[in-house]
């Protein structure tokens, strides 16, 4: 069992681990930047340490000042939470190479998928159905025309090392490709420090679907169920909800069993999560990528199978192994998470940090809110705008709604804009209801979800 444990990371997700810790009985010590002195999840550690000013280069980014904390302050294991050096393989190693473990897979299971183009061979030997697209990198223009000519228009050129929706362009004609090609690998370049860039076909109407998995780092792999991440705006996840409300449950099964013999394949140790693309033309799913850390809508999964998966990942980092089999995983009712960002839904979703005047979070039963957040807390700039998550749980999926719309109606947030009205809007919607969405939906209704303020008037 680990005993002392260092978050290496800030707001809602350090806040959930040193909940999951202190349960186990593990000490917690927290990071913090010049910017998060205030945050509660310094306030709930039991040690804090500041590790620099408030960019991330220079503190949560910061592996040097990262591991040398761990060491100093005699921590057995860094959690790495998500974002920041969650995926980062050589992070991994580094953690090991000093003699602390990092709360995940190894650096040669990340290095295996952490490159989307290397993750899609993977795959395909491990038998799962890939996207029609290029093997391994293309990079030259010859090399693109001739492999999109091959999978037939429209395609999607996709940053090798992508994430979070950047260094992705559609081309939907020949005449598009180079330039967009160019584009894409200009954006990839600046994101990732990695131009390589890779060729799929496009799914125009699909839904994202999800699997969540828990390996015992000796190919023993279990799944926690599948997770419906449809709605989304610049590919960027904001609503999640679990079960997926439209597939068959051959075609689930089929997800399931993807899943899980892909991370087999690469003997995956901890929380990770297989995602795929379903074609609702076709009835047929695609893997696109694998994250190797938990995800932010974690706990659409928690809510449906009472499964604690930091619990996991931390038994697993410990020795301890995974607490359940698969035979231990039962599904119950519908969950769904809403992300609340500090953002302004009518504003083009602008980022508005600053203090929370009043905040009072919702509660009553089937409802979890995970946040950082309390009255007098001032949002800083720095970080990504994410506030909160509110999980609903209920025995369907039109009772899940009707509890989250009166989550969110209660949900006290005075002093900056969040996407709260967003969300209440959304939910509101026919679309949503019904379920007739797929992963372009949003983007194509936000103004009839959330008008648009005009500000040039
Ligand atoms: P990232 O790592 O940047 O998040 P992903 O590969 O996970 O990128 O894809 C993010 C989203 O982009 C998907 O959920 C989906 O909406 C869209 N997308 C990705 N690949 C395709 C594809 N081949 N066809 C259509 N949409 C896609």
């Amino acid at each position: 069992m680990l005993r002392r444990v260092l978050i290496a990371n800030r707001g809602e997700i350090a806040v959930r681990v040193i909940r999951a810790c202190r349960e186990l009985g593990i000490e917690t010590v927290a990071v913090y930047s010049e910017a998060d002195r205030d945050s509660l999840h310094v306030r709930l550690a039991d040690k804090a340490a500041c590790i620099g000013p408030p960019q991330a280069t220079r503190s949560y980014l910061n592996a040097g000042s990262l591991i040398g904390a761990a060491m100093y302050v005699k921590a057995d294991g860094i959690h790495p939470g998500y974002g920041f050096l969650a995926e980062n393989a050589a992070f991994s190693d580094e953690c090991a190479a000093a003699g602390v473990k990092f709360v995940g897979p190894t650096g040669h299971a990340i290095r295996r998928m952490a490159d989307k183009a290397v993750a899609r061979a993977v795959a395909a030997e491990a038998g799962v159905p890939t996207v029609p697209g290029s093997d391994g990198k293309a990079v030259d223009a010859d090399g693109l025309a001739a492999v999109a000519g091959k999978i037939g228009y429209p395609v999607l050129i996709k940053a090798a090392a992508g994430g979070g929706g950047r260094g992705m362009m559609l081309a939907e004609t020949p005449d598009r490709l180079s330039r967009n090609a160019l584009s894409a690998q200009a954006e990839a370049q600046a994101a990732f420090g990695d131009s390589s860039i890779y060729l799929e076909k496009y799914i125009g109407n699909a839904r994202h679907v999800e699997v969540q998995v828990l390996g015992d780092g000796r190919g023993g792999v279990v799944h926690v169920g599948e997770r419906d991440c449809s709605m989304q705006r610049r590919h960027q996840k904001l609503v999640e909800e679990g079960p997926c409300p439209v597939i068959a449950p051959a075609l689930r099964k089929g997800l399931h069993e993807a899943a899980v013999s892909l991370a087999a394949s690469v003997d995956y140790e901890g929380a990770g999560t297989v995602e795929f693309l379903v074609d609702l033309d076709a009835d047929a799913f695609y893997f696109i990528e694998m994250n190797t850390r938990i995800q932010v809508e974690h706990p659409v999964t928690e809510m449906l199978t009472g499964v604690d998966l930091v619990r996991e990942q931390l038994l697993v980092a410990g020795g301890e192994g995974l607490s359940l089999r698969q035979k231990d995983v039962k599904l119950r009712g519908h969950a769904i998470e809403c992300r609340v960002n500090a953002e302004d839904g009518a504003r083009n979703f602008m980022p508005s940090p600053g203090t929370l005047s009043a905040y009072v979070a919702p509660g009553g039963p089937g409802v979890r809110v995970d946040s950082h957040c309390y009255a007098g807390y001032a949002v800083p700039p720095y970080y990504d705008s994410m506030i909160a998550k509110v999980v609903v749980w209920a025995p369907d999926r039109a009772q899940a709604i009707d509890r989250m719309r009166a989550a969110l109606a209660g949900y006290v947030i005075d002093g900056i804009p969040s996407t709260v009205p967003f969300h209440l809007s959304l939910l509101d919607s026919e679309a949503f209801r019904t379920n007739a969405f797929n992963t372009q939906w949003l983007e194509k209704n936000i103004e009839r979800v959330m008008p648009q303020e005009n500000t040039a008037a």
